[in-house]
């Protein structure tokens, strides 16, 4: 027999209720739990990120190990201490390096004959007039000598030259008293005393008795002797360049009237790289002038 259809509704809404009652036990338990989580101080949230951003090798705010070479920063070098104490020389005070305000010189020993300034012409002869000095060297490439520390600044010279395409090679340097004497007499058995007074020094007043001075030609031109040298890119190369090595183009034939030589493009003298830059940069000043001394244009005899 089947049952009334009143009958099977209700046994349809009582098989619902035994469902849905385990749902609402789920249900407010998540509840709980998303109550609790939103709960959490903030604190306690921010210490779990960072000992779980440690655990996973990310980045973090702790200060890293200086790198190799990197002083460690201390209190004691940071900040300056109160040792700082004014200077004791005022700025506009003349330091020990300045020249000696001395007109004669300036300070650089223009006198002993062994001193790389000494300045030898007409008027201040080598004393005693024999001197010789006493640290000759051989010259690179020649049969010559110069003291030593003339020798090597040639030869740095004279290689730079070359490379530049300039390459020069040495005429004379060195001549002792007995020597210059017989080079300046020959010139004037040649040319007559007037002359050779002009191109030639005496016995005792030449700078090539100082070992500081030499003649050089030019072995890359058509012009190989001393003669026309001044017309040569070697010439122009000394010029330019002589004073970064000590040198000076002694005679340049515009101050005749203060060394008593016409123009010796050919002869180089050494007085150290200080000096001759000095002289190049004030625009090639005898150095009589240079160093405040009294025109040589001739003999006081
Ligand atoms: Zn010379």
């Amino acid at each position: 027999m089947t049952p009334a259809p009143r009958v099977r509704a209700r046994r349809r809404r009582r098989r619902s209720a035994l469902v849905v009652a385990p749902l609402l036990v789920v249900a407010a338990g998540v509840s709980a739990f998303v109550a609790l989580e939103n709960l959490a101080p903030p604190t306690v949230r921010s210490f779990v990120l960072s000992v779980g951003a440690s655990v996973l090798g990310e980045p973090s705010d702790a200060p890293t190990s200086p790198g190799p070479g990197t002083p460690a920063p201390s209190p004691t070098s940071e900040a300056p201490t109160s040792t700082v104490t004014p200077t004791d020389t005022p700025a506009d005070e003349p330091t020990v390096d300045a020249p000696d305000p001395t007109p004669s010189g300036r300070g650089y020993d223009v006198d002993s004959p062994d001193s790389i300034t000494v300045v030898v012409n007409k008027l201040r002869p080598l004393s005693p007039l024999e001197h010789r000095p006493d640290d000759l060297v051989p010259v690179s490439g020649a049969a010559v000598t110069m003291r030593a520390e003339a020798a090597d600044a040639l030869a740095e010279l004279r290689a730079d030259a070359q490379e530049d395409g300039n390459p020069m090679a040495v005429h004379s340097a060195m001549r002792s008293y007995q020597e210059q004497r017989t080079t300046f007499e020959g010139w004037v058995a040649q040319m007559g005393r007037e002359q050779a007074e002009r191109s030639s020094a005496r016995a005792g007043f030449s700078e090539h008795q100082t070992g500081l001075a030499v003649d050089v030609v030019a072995t890359g031109d058509t012009c190989g002797v001393m003669s026309c040298f001044g017309e040569t890119d070697a010439s122009a190369w000394l010029v330019a360049n002589a004073h970064r090595y000590g040198f000076v183009v002694r005679f340049d034939g515009a101050h005749e009237e203060w060394t008593g030589y016409k123009a010796e493009p050919w002869h180089l003298r050494y007085v150290g790289v200080e000096v001759a830059t000095a002289v190049h940069e004030a625009g090639g000043p005898s150095l009589e002038e240079y160093f405040g001394l009294e025109p040589a244009p001739d003999y006081a005899d």
